[in-house]
Formats: structure tokens, C-alpha cells, sequence
């Protein structure tokens, strides 16, 4: 059930910082200042998520999050790893052939190859990453044998793919019939417009989970082949930790999806963590994030950038710039998939 509550926040030296439009898009209004102290009245939704500390939960970008939140849950629910559960989540999305934006099944660049993106952190704020890895079907769990096996938290292209095989890892052919039909559909026209969601709704739909475990640990993953038909050598923001990915465990986590320039630009994930720090639930966090990036593009109206986060008290918040972006929801009592507010409705 969807409840309201109200804080108030003292505008110490780190919410100073922020200046005075922070909270903006939180439905804030000021309180009469005194003796230069800002204090804000914070009048916000609660959304449906928020649970007693202790309880697991798992949150997904977009639909195909529920099969990932499932596969997610059922470590949760035996009391593991909230690691274990979204490196477990994602690996669904990855192995899924009819889901073209993700893993196998994935659509190609604009040369005909299949590379992909991923990355996960953990409590502890340790990271691992891939990109521009290709014939690999797991990318996620390349991403966690650099985090876990190397002293680095990045590795891309042929010295990732390379790592892969050294670490067991089988190499396979990752473009489906379906996927070749629709680059071959593209090449006919090669309209390159990997920004439009207008143009090319299909474009993006990466999977990014957030988890919170019965040890009270959060952790995250993204997985994705990226905007379909990119130029060969394009990385987005999936394998970027602090853009598509960032977990704090003392604050909370936060993940995106949509159009990786824009995160990347806005280091968005990042972002909405710090705000959190500062006080603002998940809800209004991804909100100021999404503005972040409203304000920089006046054609804003063709990009889709969608967030999601979980704090450590288990609230869930999401905002989108366009409408049709939904996360899925798994905790003890549910499953659900939600339709996100947006800021092109909010404009209206
Ligand atoms: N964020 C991804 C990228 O830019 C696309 C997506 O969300 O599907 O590569």
C-alpha cells in the first residue's frame, strides 16, 4: 500500500552544496529559515516496497526483471547472498534468446556482432566489470570472476574474452536467428538513431537487479548487449560502476537503464546514492537524477533514461524520463511489476 510520510532535513554543509533546488521534484517546501540553518519539509510518497529491516527484497528493470527477481528470490529466501542472488537473477536474462537487449539472443552491432556489457558490486563496495565482451553468454559472471580473481575491476574486449576461456568460461555464437533477421532488416536501411526510443522502441531494456539480503548486505548487477546496432567499439554505461551501477551498503544501491551516454554523462547511479546520503528517499533521488539530465539535452523528449534504488531500509524508488518504464518487485509477500512515473508527464 502506498503511504505518505514526512521528514525534515537540515541543510548542513553537504545539502548546502546541492543548492537550492534539490528538492524540487520532492514536493519540498521550505520551512521559515532561522539563524542561517535551511531546514526542508520533505512531503513525499512512500512507495510500495518499503518492508521491516531484515526482510529480503529484489528489485529489476523492466518485465523480463520478474523471471530474474524469481530466480533472485529463491537465494534470498534460503538466506544467501544478496551477491549470489543477482549474479543468479541476471544469468536468466543473459540466457534468454527472446530478449534481444540482453546476453544471447542479444541484438548486434551495426557490423553483425553480438558485445556485451556487465557489471556488479557488492557490500563490501567491491566491483568487477566486462565490456565489449563477445561469444561469452555470462557476461555477468566474467564480471564477477574479474572482481573476485584479478586486482582489477575492469577488463574489455579481447583481453576480457580471453580471461573468460582462461577461466572456463565456453564460447558460443550469441546471435540468434531472430536477431540476424532483424540486423539484416536494419542493414537494409541502416538508420543509425540509437538515442530515439521514438524510432526505435526496442532499443534498450538492459536488466540491472538490486538485492537486500536477510544479513541486512545489498549488492548489484547489469547486464546488457547494449543499444541495438551500435558502432562496433561502443560501450554504454552497463559495465560502468557508478553510471549504470553503484552500491553503498551504509546508504543504499541505485541502477539505471536506458540511453548509457546520458547516465554515463551524469554518473547517475553514483549520484543517486550521494543524494540518498543526503537524506532523500530512493523515490526523489532518481527523480533529481533524471532532471540532471532533462536540464542538459533539450531534446530530452527523445531519450529514455529510467532509474531504480533500493536504500538499506529496503524503500524502493524509480523515475523515468518517458513513460513505459516498469521494475519488477520480489520480497516475502509479493511479486509485482510496476509502471514508473516520468518526467514527460510530469512536464504536462
Ligand atoms: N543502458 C544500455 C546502454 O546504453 C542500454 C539499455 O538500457 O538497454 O548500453
Amino acid at each position: 500500500m502506498t503511504t505518505r510520510r514526512k521528514f525534515l532535513i537540515g541543510a548542513g554543509a553537504g545539502l548546502a552544496a546541492l543548492g537550492t533546488r534539490k528538492f524540487s521534484l520532492a514536493q519540498s517546501r521550505d520551512l521559515p529559515q532561522g539563524s542561517g540553518v535551511g531546514l526542508q519539509l520533505i512531503d513525499e510518497i512512500v512507495p510500495p516496497g518499503a518492508q521491516p529491516a531484515g526482510t529480503p527484497v529484489v528489485v529489476s528493470t523492466w518485465n523480463h526483471g520478474t523471471a530474474a527477481n524469481e530466480a533472485a528470490w529463491n537465494v534470498l529466501a534460503d538466506g544467501g547472498r544478496a551477491l549470489d542472488a543477482v549474479e543468479t537473477g541476471v544469468r536468466v536474462t543473459e540466457a534468454d534468446p527472446s530478449i534481444s537487449s540482453v546476453g544471447y539472443g542479444g541484438f548486434p552491432d551495426r557490423d553483425g556482432h553480438v558485445t556485451l556489457d556487465s557489471c556488479l558490486m557488492d557490500e563490501h563496495g567491491n566491483a568487477g566489470a566486462v565490456a565489449f565482451l563477445q561469444d561469452i553468454k555470462h557476461p555477468v559472471s566474467v564480471a564477477r570472476a574479474v572482481m573476485e580473481k584479478t586486482p582489477h575491476v575492469m577488463l574489455a574486449g579481447e583481453g576480457a574474452r580471453r580471461f573468460a576461456v582462461e577461466q572456463g568460461f565456453p564460447t558460443e555464437d550469441l546471435l540468434t536467428d531472430s536477431s540476424r533477421r532483424e540486423w539484416k532488416k536494419w542493414s537494409a536501411e541502416k538508420h543509425y538513431t540509437p538515442w530515439s526510443q521514438q524510432s526505435n522502441p526496442a532499443n534498450h531494456d538492459t536488466i540491472s537487479q538490486l538485492a537486500l539480503d536477510r544479513h541486512g548486505n545489498l549488492s548489484g548487477a547489469c547486464t546488457t548487449s547494449g543499444l541495438a546496432f551500435k558502432m562496433h567499439g561502443r560501450v554504454g554505461d552497463s559495465p560502468i560502476i557508478g553510471a549504470a551501477l553503484y552500491v553503498d551498503n551504509d546508504i543504499g544501491a541505485a541502477c539505471a537503464t536506458g540511453v548509457g551516454e546520458e547516465v554515463m554523462k551524469t554518473v547517475g547511479s553514483f549520484l543517486i546514492v550521494e543524494l540518498m546520503r543526503q537524506g532523500m528517499s530512493p523515490n526523489a533521488a532518481c527523480r533529481e537524477a533524471v532532471e540532471r539530465i532533462v536540464q542538459k539535452n533539450p531534446d530530452w523528449r527523445n531519450i529514455q533514461v529510467g532509474y531504480l534504488a533500493l536504500d538499506r531500509a529496503g524503500n524502493v524508488g524509480s523515475y523515468a524520463i518517458q513513460p513505459n518504464f516498469q521494475y519488477a518487485l520480489r520480497n516475502g509477500d509479493r511479486t509485482e511489476l510496476t509502471n514508473v512515473a516520468d518526467r514527460a508527464a510530469a512536464d504536462h
